[in-house]
């Protein structure tokens, strides 16, 4: 029997199989988990449903987060398949593509920087806000996806690295309010994964190549070591852990100086 047996979760950021999402809903299913989706737009609809049925899952519905209706719409269509929820996954994130090449100074405009943290960090307040109803009371559990942008100036990231600075203190704020009913509020941040948002940052293969071969366990990450970890810290196993940012970057984080092997 897996460790989420009896867990309903909803996971919000599929869009391919190189998604985290996917390696998250993967993971999820493995331990026992009932899964529902959603889709950003009707272009992403048919790859999500069909994903979806690999995983047993019939359940998907369309969510453009920028989109208050939306949002509105998450719980009533929650609620035509489940009572309650025990998990929300939040594994979004965007920026225009201006605002992810160059340098910070060139590239911020206030359109960028709204976008930025519209979308990646207003986002998760608005669906825990929105979920509330049949989350609480109930040992569930929210699960958002950072990068070490938000901690360390990293070169072509730029306001997305305000966003998920802003988004880490998001979960400390709903960890802090949330705890009462019964709901965990915790992130990942995840070393660099080759995925469709990942596509939009400049020199994004350099970052890969450069964590390959300097950090710890000289090897990029991927989905499926995230949702290994995304599924610890939404079961029953981390009960007394909320508010936290776990590094799942394979110990990228913690090296002062990144000396590449043969220099
Ligand atoms: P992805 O492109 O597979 O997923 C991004 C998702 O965001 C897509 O499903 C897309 O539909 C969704 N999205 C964007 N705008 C949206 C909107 N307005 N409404 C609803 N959904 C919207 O890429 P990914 O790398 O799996 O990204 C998932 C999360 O992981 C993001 O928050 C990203 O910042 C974070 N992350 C990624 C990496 C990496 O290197 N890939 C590293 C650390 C953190």
């Amino acid at each position: 029997m897996g460790f989420m047996e009896g867990k309903k979760a909803l996971i919000v950021g599929l869009a391919s199989k190189r998604s985290i999402a996917w390696g998250i809903a993967q993971a999820f299913h493995r331990e026992g988990a009932e899964l529902a989706f959603t889709y950003q737009n009707e272009k992403l609809r048919p790859r999500v449903e069909s994903m979806a049925q690999e995983l047993d899952s019939n359940i998907a519905f369309p969510l453009d987060v920028s989109i208050d209706d939306e949002i509105d719409n998450v719980m009533p269509s929650i609620k035509k398949y489940w009572e309650k929820l025990d998990i929300l996954v939040h594994s979004i994130g965007f920026a225009p593509r201006d605002q992810l090449t160059g340098t910070y100074i060139e590239s911020i405009t206030r359109e960028g920087f709204q976008i930025a943290h519209d979308i990646s960090s207003y986002s998760l307040a608005a669906l825990a806000k929105a979920t509330l109803p049949i989350m609480q009371d109930n040992d569930s559990a929210i699960l958002t996806l950072s990068y070490l942008g938000a901690v360390r100036a990293i070169p072509n990231y730029n306001v997305m690295g305000l966003a998920k600075a802003s988004l880490e203190a998001n979960v400390r704020f709903l960890a802090a309010d949330l705890g009462k009913k019964g709901i965990r509020v915790n992130g990942i941040s995840a070393g660099a994964i080759k995925t469709l948002a990942a596509a939009g940052i400049s020199d994004f293969r350099k970052m890969l190549s450069h964590m390959e071969k300097t950090s710890p366990i000289r090897r990029n990450v991927t989905p499926n070591d995230v949702g290994n970890a995304a599924a610890f810290l939404c079961s029953d196993l981390a009960l007394a852990v909320t508010g936290e940012i776990l590094y799942v970057d394979g110990g990228f984080r913690n090296i002062g100086m990144h000396l590449e092997e043969n220099d």
